[in-house]
């Protein structure tokens, strides 16, 4: 039996506007896609809190048992600047202003996404698929909506008809918008548009001569629009129905309405049983924006190189302090904020050491059966860690209790609490441990400049046996000497 079985999980639908129960399509099978980051730049913070949500969704489904196929995709095309419909590729406009290549563009900010990632201790996903590598999908899915009336050419782009769609369709269930509010609140088409009506999106933009990013077509030269590649790999990998589709807050519209639209158009049905939105988070109570100053990479948060906070913090500590909001609330970062959950965090640790150690007796005074389903109810109740991390804490009261000897435990229910909340904090919130060896890197140039120091006598006395022998167990532990004017120096490979 999977654990699955016995925990009945509900999840904030966006579509219903409901907490629903969650019954995945094939029993003990979930697909989940999550669309992911446009790549021509650094990897947000509030990106990497919304993906850290739907990993720690994806690490609670597999520890339930379930067999969770994650797609989160990379976007390397068709993402114009300010989502508009009208304007440059944001990866194209970057590698003109830097002379890059356009995928050499999106090598770097992939390459940067994946280590941001890795530092934050994220599963990888199960497929990782990019828009450029679907483009034959994208367009079989163009045909198709053509096909069936719901699309229209101009001048070698193609447009989503989104009037002839509303017809027999509902365009704006998901974000809860009228067709007709929309329209009595957007700007007249003038004669230059292509488009029959301001809410049309593209679905294939003809390339002008200068745009470098292009693929032959039906319809001449050009390029996805960007709400389109989503819907051509999450049918690729997933089906044309799947369970959960997730996102940042603000892709809910247009880029999620776009979404369920184009799946209807092509193929008659929706597609997506669960919509999933993470909120944003602000910084020192205001929106992030580079623009403003009021903007922090995760990358200076670890090292510290920022002038927003009072010192670096680690990956595992931002990582606590954002699974201390609820995914769907916003959540503020500040100096004190982190601070708090660095404090937490410690102890949280502190108390897994203390937990090894404890001695036990034969009565407990901790039901630590009822607490351990009190934590599946917070996860069960549409991904509520921090209800969960309460719970943590309050085994952390019980553990410093039954060490200072004021409440005992039976040696079963250690066992027990020991693997429940291993797993809920290094499976499921997806934290890890305080290095044990901290400092350890101090102590380890101490001996080895201490090895340099005899190897430098034992030269000095022409003993080379032993300096060559120094020298070269050194290395066969990766650990390379280089000679050079200013003494001998070492490097760690
Ligand atoms: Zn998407």
């Amino acid at each position: 039996m999977q654990l699955y079985q016995s925990q009945e999980i509900k999840i904030q639908n966006s579509l219903s506007g409901k907490k629903d129960v969650f019954k995945p399509l094939n029993e003990g099978h979930i697909g989940m896609y999550v669309c992911g980051p446009t790549v021509y730049s650094n990897v947000h913070l509030g990106n990497c809190r919304t993906f850290m949500s739907f990993d720690m969704i994806f690490r609670y489904f597999r520890h339930l048992g379930y067999k969770v196929r994650y797609v989160r995709n990379i976007t390397d095309a068709g993402h114009l600047v300010d989502d508009a419909e009208d304007g440059e590729d944001k990866i194209a406009k970057k590698a003109r202003l830097e002379k890059l290549e356009p995928m050499e563009v999106v090598q770097r900010y992939t390459v940067d996404f994946h280590n941001i990632l890795q530092k934050f201790n994220f599963l990888p996903p199960s497929i990782e698929p990019t828009a450029t590598g679907h483009i034959i999908e994208q367009i079989e899915i163009i045909k198709d909506i053509l096909e069936k009336g719901y699309a229209y050419v101009t001048n070698g782009s193609v447009y989503f008809d989104v009037i002839k769609f509303n017809e027999d369709h509902e365009y704006g269930k998901l974000s809860g918008r009228k067709l007709e509010d929309m329209i009595a609140n957007t700007r007249e088409l003038t004669a230059q548009d292509e488009k029959r009506s301001p809410q049309d999106f593209a679905l294939w933009k003809k390339a002008e001569p200068q745009h470098i990013m292009r693929w032959p077509s039906p319809w001449g030269d050009g390029f996805p629009g960007w709400h389109l590649e989503c819907t051509a790999m999450s049918t690729k990998y997933l089906g044309e129905t799947f369970d959960i589709h997730g996102g940042g807050m603000d892709l809910k519209f247009p880029h999620h309405e776009c979404e369920i639209a184009q799946a209807e158009a092509s193929n008659g049905h929706s597609p997506v049983n669960y919509w999933m939105h993470a909120n944003m988070l602000t910084l020192n109570g205001k929106k992030m924006a580079k623009s403003t100053g009021n903007s922090i990479l995760p990358g200076e948060i670890f090292s510290g190189d920022n002038a927003i906070l009072s010192k670096s913090f680690s990956p595992s500590v931002v990582r606590f302090f954002m699974m201390q909001a609820h995914y769907t609330s916003i959540l503020d970062l500040s100096n004190d904020a982190l601070l708090a959950s660095e404090k937490g965090f410690n102890r949280l640790m502190d108390a897994l050491k203390i937990l090894k150690q404890i001695e036990t007796s034969k009565i407990s005074d901790f039901d630590v059966v009822a607490w351990k389903q009190k934590c599946y109810d917070a996860m069960n109740d549409d991904f509520n860690t921090p209800i969960l991390i309460a719970q943590l804490f309050e085994a952390v009261k019980h553990i410093n209790a039954i060490k200072e000897g004021r409440e005992s435990i039976s040696a079963e229910d250690k066992t027990l609490l020991e693997s429940t909340i291993n797993a809920f904090v290094f499976d499921v919130l997806g934290l890890e441990a305080k290095n044990e060896n901290e400092g350890g890197t101090d102590k380890l140039a101490g001996v080895v400049e201490l090895l340099i120091e005899l190897r430098k006598e034992a030269r000095d006395n022409k003993d080379f046996a032993t300096s060559d022998k120094i020298r070269d167990q050194l290395a066969g532990m990766g650990i390379q000497l280089k000679d050079g004017k200013e003494g001998t120096t070492f490097s760690v490979l």
